[in-house]
């Protein structure tokens, strides 16, 4: 397949030391070698969505360019999740990591596996918020330019983490 650049993938995690996890999977994903990390943004602490009985979760997002497919793509991160030992207890509840495709250059997908962009994107502000940090011109399919999206999404309770104080 051809590369594909406007790659980005919601990073998460609020178990098992959440910071370590997120580099992690960034590493992990640098680490591929049909994928480039283009870009980072920082880390968020952010509160739970869903289940309110459960630990904040650290969250970032990073662009890739990749000449994988994007259900190839999906495959690695999910093998990813699975390296860093991730269980499915209950919906949206708590894991060690999850790793979204949100935006995948210019393509529009909805099948059985796979709907992107991602339709969680403008409502969750520990996405929005560090999409716009490393990508403040994008334009997402269907969803248009991120500046009004991240105008209209309260930053509910959204925390820049810096790093040099841990
Ligand atoms: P949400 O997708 O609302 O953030 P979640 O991340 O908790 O919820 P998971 O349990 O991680 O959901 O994933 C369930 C399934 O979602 C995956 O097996 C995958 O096939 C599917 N899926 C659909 N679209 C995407 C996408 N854009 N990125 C990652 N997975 C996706
Ligand atoms: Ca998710
Ligand atoms: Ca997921």
């Amino acid at each position: 397949m051809y590369q594909v650049n406007n790659i980005f993938i919601g990073l998460g995690s609020n178990l098992s030391d959440p910071i370590q996890q997120v580099l992690m999977a960034m590493e992990a994903l640098q680490a591929i070698p049909e994928i480039a990390v283009v870009q980072k943004s920082s880390l968020y602490a952010s509160p739970p969505m869903g289940p309110q009985d459960q630990p904040d979760y650290i969250n970032a997002v990073v662009e890739l360019s990749s000449d994988l497919s994007a259900h190839a793509l999906l495959d690695c991160l999910q093998a990813i999740e699975q390296q860093q030992g991730r269980v499915r207890l209950r919906h949206w509840g708590e894991r060690t990591l999850d790793l979204d495709i949100l935006v995948f250059g210019e393509h529009e997908i909805n099948d059985e596996r796979l709907v992107i962009p991602h339709p969680g994107i403008i409502e969750r502000a520990f996405v929005l918020y560090p999409l716009a940090e490393i990508a403040p011109d994008l334009i997402i399919p269907q969803f248009g330019h991120i500046v009004p999206l991240v105008q209209n999404c309260s930053r509910s309770g959204l925390n820049k983490i810096n790093l040099d104080l841990i």
